[in-house]
């Protein structure tokens, strides 16, 4: 009665946790050899924090991350448009944390090794899996060398292997590659002054223009370690590669957009120069899917739901996925029915966040501003009255299932 898990992501690894906690075997096998701190800052918000806290792992959070206070949105001349606190400070009964996705991912793996022993086999990458009335039979390879390393038998095979999930692309053989919008990013993390509160995440321009900042850290001498996100919209016969986390960037594509973005509460050449390494990455995603349920097999995370990184969901939504699907066996019992529950309760309520960041999502607000006074304005409240800049952040908040009130008064997804 063993599931199997594709991937020790973020979502492969929240699930190998939350199986540990209610008592079901599991397997992780994961396609790389090693599990290095990969990638750069992400945020999870109070709905993931939760099922962390409730998963124990509120001190490892604390060591690795920050709690994040308030979120600003600004204009491309730096003026403040909206800002309202966040986690705790907003009433939440969790933080929001700031945090490196690769020190998540660490923290998440050393836990679940902690607790569930010998759980996770690497450098084995699920290649195909064929599904019978009693279980699954599952196709390992190792990558690096092309060996076939034999077949593992279990009672459901759910992949969690990411935005270019191979089981995803078996089920969906028309799909094609993940899609872009038509932004790149830049992507760095930069030793540089504390700016606001010390614990703020900034966001100004607007959709073709914007840059996104926010501390994951604090420095010797008072300073943050600061990850940033330079975004530009590019022609549509832009030659975007393919999506890679690990792909160098060059300054010189991008940060002459943002010379001017000297604020006098946050330099942004400054940041951008200072930079210790630049990635580059297309802001893909992919197609709301009918299904993610199959016979015996189901898809958990960016396998299930890769969207743009606006509004800070993509880790958060592969989270709470890990944990429904986890109390859906054991209160179904390990088979289809489980994974079909899940797919109802989770598919429509996540696939509405994936479409609502293609419209931008709370960063919408940035975009109707600059359309309304593209050269700058006095008085915010000319350009967008309170109740309106109000409306987009929580209307975002409750599509994405944390508007405060819903979120306190919740039962635990599993009870701790
Ligand atoms: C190296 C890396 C860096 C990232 N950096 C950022 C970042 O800086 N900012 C950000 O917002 N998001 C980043 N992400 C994405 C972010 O982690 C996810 O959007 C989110 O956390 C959901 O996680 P996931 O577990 O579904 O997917 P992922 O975190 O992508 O994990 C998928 C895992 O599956 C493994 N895998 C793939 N194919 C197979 C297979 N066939 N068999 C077995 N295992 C397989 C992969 O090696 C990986 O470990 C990164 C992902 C990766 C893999």
């Amino acid at each position: 009665m063993t599931v199997l898990i594709a991937g020790a992501g973020i979502a492969g690894l929240s699930l190998g946790l939350s199986l540990h906690q209610v008592g079901i075997p599991f397997h992780i096998y994961e396609a790389v050899r090693e599990i290095r701190p990969l990638g750069v800052g992400i945020n999870l918000q109070p709905h993931a924090t939760r099922e962390l806290f409730e998963l124990g792992l509120e001190d490892a959070l604390d060591k690795i991350g920050l709690r994040t206070e308030e979120v600003g949105y600004y204009s491309k001349h730096g003026r403040e448009i909206w800002r309202e606190p966040r986690g705790e400070l907003a009433g939440y009964n969790w933080p929001q944390f700031s945090i490196h996705r690769g020190g998540l991912q660490m923290a998440l793996y050393d836990a679940l090794i902690a607790r569930a022993g010998d759980v996770i086999t690497m450098g084995a990458a699920v290649t195909g899996w064929k599904a019978s009335a009693d279980g699954v039979e599952v196709n390992l390879s190792d990558r690096a060398t092309g060996a076939d390393l034999g077949t593992v038998a279990g009672s459901v095979l759910i992949a969690a292997d990411g935005i270019n999930s191979g089981i995803r692309s078996t089920l969906y053989s028309d799909e094609g590659p993940a899609v872009w919008g038509g932004t790149m990013m830049w992507r760095g993390i930069t030793r540089g002054p504390r700016f606001l509160t010390g614990r703020s995440m900034m966001m100004a321009g607007s959709k073709g223009c914007k840059f996104v900042a926010y501390p994951i850290g604090d420095t010797d001498g008072g300073g943050s370690l600061i990850n940033w996100i330079a975004d530009l919209a590019l022609p549509p016969d832009f030659d975007w590669l393919k999506q890679d986390w690990n792909r160098a960037g060059t300054r010189a594509d991008f940060a002459p957009h943002f010379k001017d973005w000297d604020f006098d509460w946050f330099n942004v050449p400054e940041i951008i120069a200072q930079a210790d390494g630049i990635w580059e990455f297309p802001m893909v995603d992919r197609n709301p899917l009918p299904q993610w349920s199959f016979e015996r097999v189901t898809l958990l995370g960016d396998a299930a739901h890769a969207m743009y990184p606006i509004g800070s969901n993509g880790a958060s939504q592969a989270i709470i996925d890990a944990r429904v699907l986890a109390r859906e066996l054991r209160d179904n019992g390990i088979g289809q029915y489980a994974l079909d529950t899940y797919d109802s309760e989770r598919r429509a309520v996540v696939n509405a966040v994936v479409l609502a960041n293609r419209g931008d999502g709370p960063d919408k607000i940035l975009d109707i501003v600059d359309a309304r006074a593209p050269i700058g304005f006095d008085d915010i409240e000319t350009v967008m009255p309170l109740a309106e800049r109000q409306g987009f952040a929580d209307t975002y908040k409750k599509i994405a299932g944390m508007d405060v009130e819903g979120l306190n008064m919740r039962v635990p997804i599993i009870e701790p």
